[in-house]
Formats: structure tokens, sequence, C-alpha cells
């Protein structure tokens, strides 16, 4: 074969919000694959917020960081070109955690790294869909209501960053469960999606608006549950805010993920104890043994059109780095995919 492989290195940290230069497109041969090896050519790839972090050298984090100079890592969508595995034949789609480059080869079977390929069935939903919807953020959003805040009908709910890849599943979960459901984010675009689509029962635009005033105007009975992404003044505001015995499903800070120093913590942490809230975090790669109730659930609610979902799709793996900075910078309505090859399926 002598196609080239486009890949998507780190060439380098970055200090603050990441640029151009902290990125570089290689071009390397295809790789054959050897016995026992799976040769993979992928069609979309994901840009996902928690990849900022992988940017960093920060030991003591649950995911290794990139290396300089090595392709960035992450979900993917491909489909076997050629295969020396009995268990993958040409032409199968595969989820791989091996996103930011055209082809690569692997074994196919599980390994220590968990990289391994796992098989997807596009008559169930769009190849795109499984880096979102019915993939690794949709399960984020599914988790964290089912074991961490366990919403109950008719309590308020407030997601943040509501527009976005884990957040508008969130909130029509939430709808799901009877709840009602608030949301903010970064435009009034995004807020007349999440009311007039998503089936959000307020929403606010917290770029335009005082956080406390929006969350007293939008929440007026408080907030029993907050699905939050956001962190940093958000988490101050919702903590004015919370219910007696209310519940934080703490699921991300991206307010926080370019600075460059800790910046301090909420200033009313007293609330927790005033209220009796519960805070706690989350990895949803500590729940996989949820992927079939997930992804069964998930699978009946998009059947049954009780979920939708938005995509924002940038074509090109050399426009990939810039996906990623405008998903971080809220360039996104939905999850942020890279289409980095044709879709036989379209
Ligand atoms: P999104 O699709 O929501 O994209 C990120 C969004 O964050 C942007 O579109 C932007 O929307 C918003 N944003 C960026 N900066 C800020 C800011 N300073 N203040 C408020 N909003 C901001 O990403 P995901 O759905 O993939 O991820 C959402 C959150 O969930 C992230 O915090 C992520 O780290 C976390 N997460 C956690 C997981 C876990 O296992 N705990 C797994 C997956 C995701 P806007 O225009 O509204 O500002």
């Amino acid at each position: 074969m002598t196609e080239t492989n486009h890949q998507v290195l780190l060439a380098a940290r970055p200090n603050g919000f990441p640029k151009d230069s902290d990125f570089e497109i290689a071009e390397t041969p295809v790789p054959q694959p050897g016995d026992g090896e799976v040769l993979v050519r992928n069609i979309y790839m994901s840009v996902d917020p928690y990849m900022r972090g992988r940017m960093n050298e920060f030991k003591g984090s649950y995911i290794a960081a990139f290396q300089i100079g090595k392709p960035m890592m992450g979900g993917a969508v491909g489909q076997v070109i050629s295969s020396n595995h009995a268990g993958f034949a040409e032409g199968d789609f595969v989820l791989n955690n091996n996103g930011w480059q055209e082809y690569f080869v692997r074994t196919g079977d599980k390994l220590n790294d968990g990289m391994d390929l796992n098989k997807v069935d596009p008559s169930i939903a769009p190849l795109s869909a499984y880096l979102g919807v019915i993939g690794m953020p949709g399960m984020t959003a599914y988790v964290g209501f089912e074991e961490i805040g366990v919403p109950k009908p008719g309590e308020t709910v407030y997601i943040s960053a509501a527009s976005g890849a884990v957040g508008a599943i969130a909130g029509q979960i939430a709808k799901i469960k009877g709840c009602r459901v608030v949301g903010s984010a970064g435009s009034d675009e995004k807020v007349a999606y999440l009311l007039d689509e998503a089936g959000f029962d307020a929403a606010f635009n917290y770029k335009t608006q005082d956080l406390n005033q929006a969350l007293a105007e939008t929440c007026p009975d408080g907030i029993d549950v907050n699905f939050e992404n956001v962190g940093g003044d958000m988490l101050e505001a919702v903590l004015n805010r919370m219910n007696q015995h209310g519940r934080i499903i703490y699921c991300g800070s991206i307010s926080g993920y370019n600075d460059t120093k800790p910046r301090p913590g909420p200033t009313n942490l007293t609330m927790m104890i005033l209220r009796e809230v519960t805070l706690r975090g989350y990895i949803v790669t500590s729940f996989m043994h949820m992927t079939g109730a997930f992804r069964r659930d998930m699978g009946g609610w998009l059947k049954s059109g009780q979920m939708t979902y938005r995509e924002t799709v940038v074509d090109g793996i050399e426009n990939a780095p810039a996906a990623f900075m405008g998903m971080l910078k809220g360039e996104n309505l939905g999850k942020m995919v890279v289409k980095i090859g044709p879709d036989p399926t379209q």
C-alpha cells in the first residue's frame, strides 16, 4: 500500500489555552498488519475536554499524559481494511481509542491499556453517534444520574454546559425521569436549542446574565440535583441555590482546564453543611459494567424518539486541532466530531 497515513502529534505541552503550534500533522506510511493484527481506517474521531488534561504532564491523573512527538489518542470509529485476526473481518466497523490518525494497526485483543477494538452496528445508530449519544458522553450522562445523583420525579435538575455532548443528553434523561430540567449555555442560539429542541423547561445564557440571579429566576424552588460540567464560579453560584439533601454530580470543571495556576475553591462550601449537600465526582470508565444497560436504554430512547441529539462535524484530520480548540471555546452544539475519512454507510 502506498497511501500516506496522517497523524496529529503533540508538538508541545500548552501553556494555558492550546495554540496551533502545540500540534503537528505528520505523514507516515500506512502500517501493515502482522500475524493476528488488524488494519483499521478511522472514519470519525472525537475531540473531548479530557484530552486537554492529557496534554499536560500531570502525574496523579486517572489517565496517562500524551507524549510529545507521538500521536494523540482518543475515541474513534473506523473500518477494518484487512485482518489477520479470526475475530475481525474486512468491513467490520470498530470503536477504538486510536483517534487522531487515519490508519492504525492493533491486535484486536484486550490489552492492558484498554485500547481494544469493539465492533459497532451502524443499523442501531450512525457511526458518529458511537462517539456521542450512544458512546462515552452519553454514558457519562447516564451514569451520573443512575449512580451519582439519582433524581426523583418532580425534582429540579440544573445542568451546566447543557448544550454540549454530555449536557444535552443529561437534560433529556432527566426529563425522561420526570424532573424539571434547567440548563445554561454560552449563546442565545444554544439556549434556544435547549428550550425548543432538547425539551428543557428553562435555560439561560451564562455569558450575558448574572449567575446567582439567573439561577434564582430559573430555579425558583431551588436545585435538588446539579449535573456540574463547568466548576469555578458556576459551582459557587449553584451551592447558593442547592436544596436540603441536594446532590451535585461533579462530572467536569471545564472552566479551569486551561488555567496555568490553581484557582481558589468556592468561598461558600459551608452551604454544603447548612443544606446537607452531597458532592461526588466520578469517572465514566469506572462504570463500564453498565455499558449493556446503557446501550439498551439509550437504544430504546433513540428508537422511540424520546432522545434526540446534535453533532457539530468538522471535516478533515488536518482540522482536528482547530475542532478541539473550538470545542474548548464553545463552537460546538452537541457532540464535536471530526470526519477524517469517507463513511461507507452514508
Ligand atoms: P461539550 O460538548 O459540552 O463541550 C465543551 C463545552 O464547554 C463547550 O461547548 C462550551 O459551551 C463549554 N465551556 C467551555 N468553557 C467554558 C467555561 N469557561 N464556562 C462554561 N462553559 C464552558 O463537552 P463534553 O460534553 O464532552 O464534556 C462536558 C463536561 O463533562 C466537561 O467538563 C468534561 O470534562 C466532562 N466529562 C466528564 C466525564 C467523566 O467521566 N467525569 C466524561 C466526559 C466528559 P458553552 O458555549 O456553553 O460555553
